[in-house]
């Protein structure tokens, strides 16, 4: 295969709980998963009673165009259907845009510490990724503005970001945008969007009318506790989705997930009920740590990042012993921060557990 694919590192995704169980000898029903940001809710029961619905013309492929699902994402956002296009997954939608913008040789933007997989929708396409250095653990958007050049042609920009949880204000994402020469396109990915207090909220999904190079990227698979059906969408102007549309897989949502995310999409009881879990769950984390002294960084997402030790070897260490005490959490190593755990915020009693594990870990 070629060089630049066997330069690519490949993700690593949070232990699943059945291969923690036999590799510690623990009951999986004693474990405690906090390692992938996903909903500590579950499936809204809206989404299962719909997917039970769907299931019975599962012989039949999806609908290759998501009609219901698109209907619904246009009202919701106000949008136009043919400024929406669906992912399997953000992922997806993040790979489709690179695919869509990029090819080889050109340059693609994004910020240390920013999620992994910008790193690999540059690398698969053989791209340039140029990485600029994070302040405070979050993006320095004048270094990116000024890093931009003639090669570049993609921006990725994570607000929240993960791993780290720091935000953008919108004001400094709009003097971001009207610097961005209007062939370089900025994929603005919004993945934690819905946990942001009212207060830090702002309408990204309406500004992609102003800006005909913006792509804002959206899940189903954090606040609307649907990541197992791989469901995720972005919103840009019409000429652009148009692109994103011919490079995509044909079927590339299920109808399950379809289904379920129209569901999800209409509960706004969970959704309200998931963003107020994750408010009281974060300072439960800030509290402990402000106890036992430890440094962490000021979380936006339904996530916080925490530093375990001042040794290159404390993140792995301190999760081996969390891990032995059933709770698996995530190393963030990978990202460059080999000092720190990434732990998702849980249920409250999730939390307590994970809380006093830690302490185990660190007496
Ligand atoms: N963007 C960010 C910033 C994320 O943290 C994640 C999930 N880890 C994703 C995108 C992708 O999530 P999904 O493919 O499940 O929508």
């Amino acid at each position: 295969g070629p060089e630049y694919i066997r330069a690519i590192a490949p993700y690593q995704a949070g232990k699943p709980i059945a291969e923690v169980a036999r590799e510690f000898g623990l009951d999986e029903a004693n474990i405690v998963k906090l390692a992938s940001n996903e909903n500590p809710f579950g499936v809204p029961e809206s989404s299962k009673q719909a997917m039970l619905q769907a299931a019975a013309e599962l012989a039949r492929y999806p609908d290759s165009n998501g009609f219901e699902l698109k209907t619904a994402l246009a009202k919701r956002y106000d949008v136009p259907m043919d400024c929406i296009t669906l992912g399997n997954g953000s992922n997806d939608i993040l790979e489709i845009a690179a695919k869509a913008f990029v090819q080889k040789g050109d340059a693609v933007l994004y910020a240390q510490y920013s999620f992994a997989v910008y790193a690999l929708a540059a690398q698969g396409l053989g791209a340039r990724a140029i990485v600029v250095p994070a302040v405070d653990h979050g993006h320095d958007l004048d270094a990116m503005a000024a890093a931009i050049d003639q090669d570049t042609k993609l921006v990725f920009i994570a607000n929240p970001n993960n791993p780290t949880g720091t935000f953008l204000p919108a004001a400094k994402l709009e003097a971001f945008l009207d610097k961005v020469p209007a062939n370089v396109i900025v994929v603005l990915d919004e993945a934690y969007n819905e946990f942001l207090a009212p207060q830090d909220q702002y309408e990204s999904t309406a500004w992609v009318r102003k800006y005909p190079n913006l792509i804002v990227s959206r899940t189903f698979s954090k606040a609307y506790g649907l990541a197992g059906l791989r469901v995720g969408f972005a919103i840009a102007q019409p000429a652009v989705t148009d692109l994103m549309n011919r490079v995509r897989q044909p079927f590339n949502v299920n109808s399950l997930a379809q289904a379920a995310a129209v569901a999800a999409l209409n509960d706004t009881a969970f959704l309200k009920k998931s963003a107020e879990n994750n408010t009281a769950g974060y300072q439960q984390y800030v509290q402990a740590f402000e106890e036992m002294g430890l440094q962490y960084v000021p979380s936006y997402g339904n996530f916080v990042l925490v530093k375990v030790g001042e040794d290159e070897g404390a993140g792995a260490r301190v999760n081996v012993a969390l891990l032995k005490q059933g709770v698996i959490v995530r190393p963030v190593g990978a990202y460059g921060l080999p000092q720190w755990l990434r732990i998702s915020i849980g249920l409250p009693q999730e939390n307590a557990a994970c809380i006093a594990a830690l302490k185990k870990a660190l007496a």
